[in-house]
């Protein structure tokens, strides 16, 4: 069978069900074969492995993780998409395809009817008007992952993994580090899709921590912190705690909580690295 991602054989399927393309869907399809191979490669996918694809699409990289994988489940919200997933994935019997809204969809009960609540891998071309509640929905709600493996915006895949310092650092990239280890594998053009999309891409790959490289006593207090500091990100780190709708803490617990790190009250949220933010968040909480 030709491969979907093939451009002729994408145009092919796309002319047969006269298709067009919902924008408001993130719809860029792949159509080059090297960069899919390139992130079955990136995700280590296995015949042990199950594996969750977010917008197959016409089926371009679920073909090639039905190839590689026990089993694919893909969740695609475009319901004209259903009748094409139908006939491109026709051969495949070890593929699943749901019709839902991924946000509104429980991937911890997939996990454990499906793959008996072991690790379960991500892989997907993303829909980027929804690349950070995608990926932060499934660390916070404690799916059992092992991977994910996804093409992201270039710049949204740089924030995911620079430290303090640079003006990508933000709160994305202290709750990705927290849960996984972000490693990029490839950037991809514009012309690898069809669409084209104005930005540049980047496939990512985060591998989940076995354990958090920071402890703290109070983790949904630490990403509160983290999340008012970079909300006002040109003030000092008291105001934008002390401003923070989200937080309730007094000025001087902000102000002696920083200096029982050695810092200095004027200093910016945007200096402090995940292990401080780790310990402000400890110091908070025995102050209150
Ligand atoms: N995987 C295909 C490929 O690589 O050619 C398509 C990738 S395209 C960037 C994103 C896909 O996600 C589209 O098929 C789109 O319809 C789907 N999508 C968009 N929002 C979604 C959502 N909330 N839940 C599930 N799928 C969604």
């Amino acid at each position: 069978m030709a491969y979907l991602g093939d451009p002729k054989k994408t145009i092919e399927v796309l002319q047969k069900y006269q298709f067009n393309f919902a924008k408001k869907f993130g719809q860029n399809f792949l159509i080059d074969t090297h960069v899919l191979e390139k992130i079955i490669r990136a995700a280590q996918v296995t015949k042990d492995d199950f594996v969750l694809e977010i917008g197959p699409g016409i089926g371009t990289m679920t073909q090639y993780l039905a190839e590689n994988s026990r089993e694919v489940f893909a969740v695609e919200i475009d319901e004209k998409l259903i009748p094409i997933l139908q006939d491109t994935l026709s051969e495949y019997d070890n593929v699943t395809v749901l019709n839902q809204d991924i946000l509104k969809v429980d991937i911890n009960k997939i996990a454990m009817e499906r793959n008996g609540g072991k690790p379960i891998k991500v892989v997907a071309n993303l829909p980027y008007y929804i690349t950070t509640p995608i990926i932060m929905g499934l660390f916070e709600s404690h799916v059992p992952i092992d991977s994910i493996t996804v093409m992201v915006q270039k710049e949204v895949a740089d924030r995911m993994q620079v430290g303090p310092g640079t003006k990508d650092y933000g709160a994305l990239s202290l709750a990705v580090q927290y849960y996984a280890e972000p490693y990029i594998v490839a950037n991809v053009p514009p012309n690898c899709f069809m669409p084209r999309p104005n930005v540049g891409s980047a496939v990512i790959k985060l591998t989940r921590h076995e354990n958090p490289p920071v402890t703290v006593e109070n983790e949904a207090l630490m990403f509160r912190l983290i999340r008012a500091s970079f909300n006002q990100r040109r003030k000092t780190l008291v105001n934008g705690l002390n401003n923070s709708s989200e937080l309730n803490i007094p000025k001087e617990v902000i102000i002696q909580s920083i200096e029982a790190l050695g810092l200095s009250p004027t200093v910016r949220g945007e200096t402090l690295t995940l292990q401080q933010f780790a310990q402000l968040s400890d110091e908070i909480e025995h102050r209150m």
